[in-house]
């Protein structure tokens, strides 16, 4: 497992639960989603309705489980949690929905994931707080509405594309969470630090920070490993150069880019005069899935302006052979 994945692994899942933070303003930047968030919020208890349903979407690990867990501690209700691909029946949906309380909210992560039969049992949800369900087969066959209490609906996503048009439109809030930037991931660095009670020097959370490919996830998990090495080679304490030593041994370079992504890039230099090369091309020469390069590798990449999409293929910039240190041919 690469140590820069942006998808969690078995380890992170306890000790993120412990670092969520829980108001909305210990959650460090995504002002914009924030200050619309908290007019919602507001206007909503004002009324004493529940919240309008809200789609995050955006790469993984940027925090948009944390974020449904705070939208529910502000409104003061429960939180139900599951996943689109957990939901294979209409009876599976009806289950948790006839189960909530009012103003509660349900977090479906993944939520382009659902089954299409499912998604139209949670229209009606959505829209109307009811259920429709079909009871008996064949001809004596009847359909009975069951009423819901008031709920939220927070869907999270990593492709708002592939969710579908009809469910898109069934959301009052829909709010993208972009990539951190260097100094707000700083910030989470030593508040988790905070949380668990490490020493560390501010610069030694800027050099986590830089290396953490503008994710939260990434760059808790980075402190962890640093701390284990700080508990190990030293006295605990994470100096900066600790920070350095540690992440260069764990082969995070100054960019968060691992050997993964050097054999990429270097494959492209090399092999391809830097491109433009198709997508498959690529996956043939690093021994990868396509999709794979596509969702995990490249949004990174294209992110920092190390790769760039052109109709013929991929290439890379500039920026790569002054980072890798290479002339151009
Ligand atoms: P996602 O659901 O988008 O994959 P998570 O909500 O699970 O991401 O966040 C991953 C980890 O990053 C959690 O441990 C969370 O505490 C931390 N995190 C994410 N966003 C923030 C933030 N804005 N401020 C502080 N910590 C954050």
């Amino acid at each position: 497992d690469r140590i820069i994945s942006s998808e969690a692994d078995t380890q992170d899942l306890s000790f993120e639960k412990s670092l969520r933070p829980i108001q909305l303003h210990e959650y460090i930047g995504q002002d914009k989603v924030k200050d619309n968030l908290k007019v919602f919020i507001e206007a909503a208890k004002f009324r004493e309705e529940a919240l309008d349903h809200v789609l995050l979407y955006g790469p993984p690990g940027l925090g948009k489980t944390t974020l449904a867990t705070i939208i529910a501690n502000e409104m003061g209700v429960n939180i139900r949690t599951t996943a689109g691909p957990a939901i294979e029946r209409p009876g599976d949906l009806a289950a948790i929905l006839t189960a909530l309380e009012p103003g509660d909210v349900l977090f479906i992560d993944e939520i382009h994931r659902l089954p299409r039969a499912i998604e139209e049992v949670l229209y009606p949800a959505m829209e109307d707080y009811c259920l429709d369900i079909v009871i008996g087969k064949g001809p004596s066959a009847r359909s009975v509405r069951l009423d819901l209490p008031p709920f939220t609906l927070v869907g999270a996503t990593t492709r708002a594309g592939s969710v579908s048009a009809p469910l898109r439109d069934r959301f009052g809030v829909l709010s993208r969470l972009e990539y951190y930037e260097i100094e707000q991931l700083k910030d989470i660095v030593v508040r988790t630090a905070d949380v668990l009670q490490i020493g560390m020097e501010e610069l030694a959370a800027w050099e986590i920070a830089r290396r953490s490919r503008g994710t939260p996830r990434i760059a808790n998990r980075l402190l962890r490993r640093v701390r284990d090495f700080a508990q190990v080679k030293g006295d605990g304490m994470i100096t900066k150069d600790l920070a350095d030593n540690s992440l260069e041994l764990l082969q995070v370079d100054r960019l968060g880019l691992d050997h993964i992504d050097h054999k990429l890039l270097l494959g492209m230099i090399h092999k391809f005069k830097g491109g433009p090369v198709g997508l498959e091309t690529i996956a043939a020469t690093i021994g990868e899935e396509a999709h794979t390069i596509e969702d995990v590798y490249e949004p990174y990449l294209l992110q920092i302006g190390f790769l760039q999409r052109t109709p013929r293929g991929r290439s890379v910039t500039h920026l790569v052979y002054d980072h890798l240190n290479i002339k151009p041919e």
